[in-house]
């Protein structure tokens, strides 16, 4: 879905964001003009209009390390209904995250089957106005 939206840095027309295969551990996106990097999330939501509070991140580890380093990517947010009758796409730029809005999980238990593992969750509200909505 992100491949109908212009890339953010250069601009040109869509379809030039592609995939990157699902082994690429920090990036989602690749625009194959410019070489610019983006994470994409999919939350499925009631109404594309609303955004949520939260959306499910991914592991914390990697996040953690990223942030202390002050590296951040851009967030493309795919908001869609369960039927998939509509979406909606926002947009975060990187230099607009903020610490915050990364929240770590509980550690899974020890009966899970990744257990000890501990992701992260997206806290949207301290960055609601910085969300750009691209379609
Ligand atoms: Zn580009």
């Amino acid at each position: 879905m992100v491949r109908e939206c212009s890339c953010p840095r250069c601009k040109r027309p869509p379809k030039t964001l592609v995939r990157l295969p699902p082994n690429f551990k920090c990036a989602d996106v690749i625009c194959d003009f410019c070489g610019y990097l983006g994470q994409v999330k999919a939350s499925t939501v009631r109404d594309i209009d609303q955004l949520p509070k939260t959306v499910l991140g991914a592991a914390w580890g990697p996040q953690q390390e990223r942030m202390s380093s002050g590296i951040y990517f851009p967030l493309f947010l795919v908001l869609a209904t369960k039927d998939m009758a509509a979406h909606a796409i926002y947009y975060l730029a990187a230099d607009l995250q903020r610490a915050e809005m990364f929240v770590p999980r509980k550690p899974l238990s020890e009966t899970a089957r990744r257990a000890g593992w501990t992701g992260f969750i997206y806290n949207l509200e301290p960055v609601r106005a910085a969300l750009v909505r691209l379609r």
